[in-house]
Formats: C-alpha cells, sequence, structure tokens
C-alpha cells in the first residue's frame, strides 16, 4: 500500500543552497553522499528514497551536477496492477548554468538555488515510461471478471468467448 501524502518530505531537500561555490568561483566542487528520505518530488512523483554521491563542481558556465543515485519508486505491474517497488539507478551529468540564462532550462537561481527536482523528476519519468511487471511470467488479470490470476483461479477459463476456439477446443477435448 502506498503510504499517505504526509509520509513524505518536502521536495525542499531537493533544492540545494550552492551560493558558497558560485562565490568560491570555478574549480571548486563539493562531494556530498545523498540520504533522502521518502519525499514528494513532484504532484506526479514521490521517490522513497534517494541514495548515493553527487557531486557539485563550479566550472566557468555555472554548476556541474554529477551523481549516481539510487531511488526508489512505487508503481504498479503493467499486467496485474499489483504494487510494485522498482530500485532505479539514475545517472546525473547536467550543467545549472549561471547566472540565469534565457532559454536554457537548467540554471542556479540568484538566489544561489540548485533546483534538483525537474531534473530528478525527468530522469525518473523516463525510466519508469516503459513500465514494468511483478515477475516475467506475470498471469495478469482474467478479462472476464478481472481476478488476479497470480492469486487466484476463475472459472472464466473454461468458456472460452471466440467460436473459432471453442470449436478448437471442442477437437483438442475429443482426443
Ligand atoms: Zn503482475
Ligand atoms: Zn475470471
Amino acid at each position: 500500500m502506498k503510504p499517505p501524502a504526509q509520509f513524505y518530505v518536502s521536495n525542499r531537500v531537493l533544492k540545494l543552497n550552492v551560493g558558497f561555490l558560485i562565490n568560491d568561483g570555478p574549480g571548486h566542487s563539493q562531494d556530498s553522499e545523498f540520504s533522502v528520505p521518502p519525499v514528494r518530488v513532484a504532484e506526479d512523483l514521490d521517490l522513497e528514497y534517494i541514495r548515493g554521491p553527487i557531486r557539485l563542481s563550479r566550472n566557468k558556465e555555472g554548476i556541474l551536477v554529477q551523481g549516481s543515485l539510487q531511488v526508489g519508486v512505487l508503481s504498479e505491474c503493467g499486467r496485474c496492477l499489483d504494487p510494485i517497488e522498482q530500485h532505479l539507478t539514475i545517472q546525473l551529468e547536467e550543467l545549472y548554468s549561471y547566472p540565469v540564462t534565457a532559454g536554457v532550462e537548467f540554471c542556479v537561481h540568484e538566489d544561489g538555488i540548485l533546483n534538483l527536482v525537474p531534473l530528478l523528476r525527468a530522469e525518473v519519468l523516463i525510466l519508469t515510461s516503459r513500465g514494468v511487471l511483478c515477475r516475467d511470467d506475470c498471469k495478469g488479470l482474467c478479462p472476464e471478471c478481472g481476478a488476479n490470476r497470480n492469486h487466484t483461479t476463475c472459472d472464466c477459463e473454461a468458456a472460452v468467448g471466440d467460436p473459432r476456439l471453442a470449436q478448437l477446443k471442442q477437437l483438442l477435448d475429443r482426443k
């Protein structure tokens, strides 16, 4: 079951203050280790955890973000709709321009805040857009009664809707 909304911390934890790095000037960098509790990244994305190293490097253009982050995403099986937790690894490598530059997607804001939310959201959505199955041989839902065939059997399978298949079944049954 998905935890209630108040279980998740605010995405403020993903808005990093990099003012000191901006001031330090090109050539400086900061390494840190992310360990974020369940967080509401965006209206349409909650992550169960974010863990891993992240490096912020100041260069002439702005701040280069590099990281290899493990994240947990709750989703549902594409076939039987059972809830599943996906464990994904996200490679981040993105330049945040400084100062804010028109037409550039990722920028460090004038107040020194680097907002990881749009970057993280985009990367996670790319990885989850393919959909997943709870297991490779998931039996899915019965199209007749909606029963989850992984957990239960139903009587619908005996009733074959397609008349050609029904004929075939009769032939097979006779053997
Ligand atoms: Zn499934
Ligand atoms: Zn059924």
